[in-house]
């Protein structure tokens, strides 16, 4: 039997899938996908998200600006993002987050933004889903500070890993998930192939970051949900278990996540 994958984190709603959606769908169901968390990160995306999620149960929708975002248009945006947040139409907040390599010029920018998405998703008992890089000092900082229910950190998600295995501590010991994309499939990926055998299996969950960033086999293409058996292939060989016991423990963790 073909083992049945989640794809924790996905891009349905960029234009570069989002033309040919049905097409990519059906691939990903070819291939064992039974669920996409599909990152929505501004107006249009969330509305093709949710459109789509008509169409698709099997289409979960997460939202939020992205670090990227944050000083251009994250105050504007986010009474449009609260509002779904709050009416149910979402499994997540997200992808919020820090990102010092790509815009550190916008730090107090994204700061800011990820305390305000921290607190809805508090208010709102939705899991968040976290961009990081290069910030993971600032990051942890306001999660011990914003995110804190009851002495125990709220539910969220360390999205497409690039850490170090110390930081991957840091993640797992707050009880949060830790989601590894196609990187860890590259040749050169030494240190983050040291954090998927580090990191507990049911603290694991599995994405394509699709559009972007496929895997080995695929590089240079157009990533889609369907290339995801691969991320999971590689992950098993890294720790000695089969691909059915990565799909059947990633799928469940991302079920006990995000509650569908
Ligand atoms: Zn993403």
């Amino acid at each position: 039997m073909t083992p049945s994958f989640i794809d924790s984190h996905a891009h349905l709603s960029e234009e570069s899938t989002f033309s040919h959606v049905d097409q990519v769908l059906e691939r990903a169901k070819a291939c064992g996908i039974s669920a996409v968390v599909n990152i929505c990160t501004d107006a249009q995306s969330l509305k093709n998200g949710l459109a789509l999620a008509e169409r698709y149960p099997w289409v979960y929708n997460a939202a939020s600006t992205t670090p990227h975002d944050a000083a251009k248009e994250g105050e504007a945006l986010f009474p449009f993002m609260a509002e779904h947040a709050h009416n149910g139409s979402l499994v997540a907040v997200g992808e919020t987050g820090l990102d010092y390599f790509h815009w550190k010029d916008s730090a107090e920018d994204q700061k800011k933004l990820l305390r305000r998405y921290l607190q809805l998703a508090l208010e709102c008992h939705l899991p968040v889903v976290i961009h990081c890089r290069d910030a993971f000092a600032d990051f942890f900082e306001i999660l011990d500070q914003e995110y804190v229910c009851h002495g125990k950190h709220a539910p969220g998600v360390l999205h497409c890993f690039t850490g170090t295995c110390e930081e991957a501590e840091q993640v797992l010991k707050r009880g949060w998930y830790l989601s590894l994309s196609g990187i860890v499939t590259f040749k050169k990926s030494t240190a983050l192939q040291a954090v998927a055998k580090m990191t507990p299996l049911n603290q694991l969950l599995i994405e394509t970051d699709s559009p972007w960033l496929a895997p080995q086999s695929q590089r240079g293409r157009t990533n889609e949900p369907a290339f995801l058996p691969e991320i999971a292939q590689c992950i098993a060989h890294l720790k000695g278990l089969t691909l059915s016991e990565v799909a059947a423990a990633t799928a469940d963790n991302a079920r006990r996540l995000f509650n569908f």
